[in-house]
């Protein structure tokens, strides 16, 4: 073992971030790597979430004049230092796959059919590809595949509207670069459409150095907005108030209480709304968004890549000896996860790794998949991880048949 236990605790000592962990409510004995696919529990959201249903018990239909309404401006504005945005270019609402359509709808209003088709990357999480399927069959454009692994140049001709993209891939953690890769777009007179569900809360996303345009993103992964939180997109200040959105909903509309008889898009980034959203999960995002405004940016990349090289050190030479490949780009090129590979018994393993309190995931084909979330999780908790890892697979643990039955949700 490369690290000792003592070393790790010094490490936890000196950890500026290590404050945060008393923030969230995880259940004893668990080591949370999963926080990429749902976010811990800020005990805070707890207390707004109680205290949204006050409101609504007392103050009934008022609540909407009392901070519902504006809710998904408000978290925007919010949300907007995490992304290198600024306040009025992000809209919290919906789901990443309908703020998609709303966009690739958006960039394409108006603008002939000389430029019909839509790319988007092969080996994505699906919904933005099944998105842009959808939106292509519906509105008469052609949907192409930027097959995985190959550079965008040859696939960029002058027929291409639009590419949707992930900054950092779900599968492989491979962080791409989206300043020089906005601007072979944009020089292609093309728009893309950034997927940050991997990135947001995850490392420093600087959208206005980048020169994007367009961005999409969730917040029940690394922000710890709460199961089923709503998501969020971005449109630049100056790429506003150029078109109508295909959800054409009342809430975006300029007038909403008019109940005029035909739409009117809303200025700026409010025409991206659709229908009523749920102040519900709203409170329990603003609980978590008030944890991030104090969260220096810099210093979570530091520790996410601390603790993936201390993840990696501690497996020391067991994957080799069973057969597993680490897929994890070097640091540079990476998000806040690690991908380990295991052919025949991935989901077995995960499911060993759950059993003794250590929370990862397994996604088709033969993926481990351990997720790093700075803020509560400390270099001990991943020193155990690994121990944990090493031990399933030394003593054969996940051969047992209970591990191989599957849920609905891996
Ligand atoms: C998690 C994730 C989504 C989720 O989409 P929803 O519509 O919000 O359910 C979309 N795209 C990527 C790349 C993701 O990782």
């Amino acid at each position: 073992m490369p690290v000792t236990l003592d070393e790790v605790r010094e490490l936890d000592r000196q950890d500026p971030l290590a404050p945060f962990k008393a923030c969230f409510a995880l259940p004893a004995g668990t080591i949370y790597l999963d926080g990429n696919s749902l976010g811990a529990q800020p005990s805070a959201a707890v207390e707004a979430v109680n205290g949204l249903m006050t409101q609504w018990r007392d103050s009934l239909i008022q609540g909407w004049n009392q901070g519902w309404f504006d809710a998904p401006e408000r978290l925007g504005d919010r949300l907007a230092p995490l992304l290198g945005a600024a306040p009025g270019e992000v809209l919290v609402t919906d789901t990443i796959t309908h703020n998609i359509f709303k966009l690739l709808g958006y960039i394409t209003e108006g603008q002939g059919r000389a430029r019909s088709v839509i790319l988007s990357e092969g080996g994505n999480f699906p919904t933005d590809g099944y998105i842009a399927q959808g939106f292509c069959r519906f509105g008469g454009f052609e949907h192409r595949v930027l097959p995985e692994g190959e550079a965008l140049e040859a696939y960029l001709d002058d027929r291409v509207a639009a590419v949707v993209l992930s900054h950092v891939h779900y599968r492989t953690g491979r962080l791409r670069d989206m300043a020089a890769i906005t601007r072979q777009v944009h020089a292609a007179s093309a728009e893309v459409i950034w997927d940050l569900a991997h990135s947001t809360g995850a490392l420093p996303v600087d959208l206005a150095a980048c020169g994007v345009r367009y961005a999409v993103g969730c917040t029940y992964k690394y922000l710890n907005g709460g199961p089923g939180a709503p998501a969020f997109l971005y449109v630049r200040r100056d790429a506003q108030d150029r078109a109508w959105q295909p959800l054409s909903g009342w809430l975006g509309h300029a007038a909403p209480f008019a109940f005029e008889a035909d739409y009117a898009p809303a200025p700026g980034i409010s025409r991206f709304h659709t229908g009523t959203h749920s102040p519900l999960a709203y409170a329990a995002l603003e609980a978590s968004l008030a944890l991030w405004q104090e969260v220096d940016l810099a210093q979570l990349r530091r520790k996410s890549q601390q603790l993936i090289e201390l993840f990696r050190e501690s497996l020391g030479d067991c994957l080799d000896e069973h057969g597993i490949s680490d897929i994890t780009p070097d640091e540079a090129q990476r998000g806040s996860q690690v991908g380990l590979v295991a052919p025949d018994n991935g989901y077995a393993i995960v499911q060993a790794l759950i059993e003794r309190g250590v929370i990862g995931d397994y996604r088709e084909p033969g993926l481990l998949r351990f997720g790093f979330a700075p803020l509560y999780l400390s270099h001990e908790d991943v020193w155990q991880a690994a121990r944990h890892l090493r031990e399933v697979l030394a003593e054969g643990e996940y051969l047992a048949p209970r591990f191989q039955q599957r849920g609905a949700v891996t």
